[in-house]
């Protein structure tokens, strides 16, 4: 395991970017990042461990999600569509 130090960079999510950036680590509580600032923006915040914070639109999207697929039988999370360039023969 790595030791993180004081003005190291971390990835983590900015709420300003609303994205992952590089961090400054600002303050280190038990040699986690407590505090960090993002290096695009300089916004200042707690660090979240690269997880953004769910919105309140984000949990009813979710719960809404969760609910339509509960309502089909063996449906998938996320069908994948086939992209696949169609190969032209010319004879
Ligand atoms: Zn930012």
């Amino acid at each position: 395991m790595f030791q993180l130090r004081l003005g190291d960079d971390v990835d983590d999510y900015c709420i300003k970017c609303k994205r992952l950036t590089n961090h400054s680590i600002l303050s280190l509580v038990n040699s986690e990042p407590a505090k960090v600032r993002c290096r695009t923006c300089y916004n200042e915040g707690p660090y979240r461990k690269g997880e953004a914070p769910p919105s309140k639109k984000d949990l009813k999207k979710a719960e809404l999600f969760k609910s339509v697929l509960g309502s089909i039988p063996g449906a998938q999370p996320e069908p994948e569509p086939e992209k696949k360039p169609a190969p032209r023969k010319k004879s």
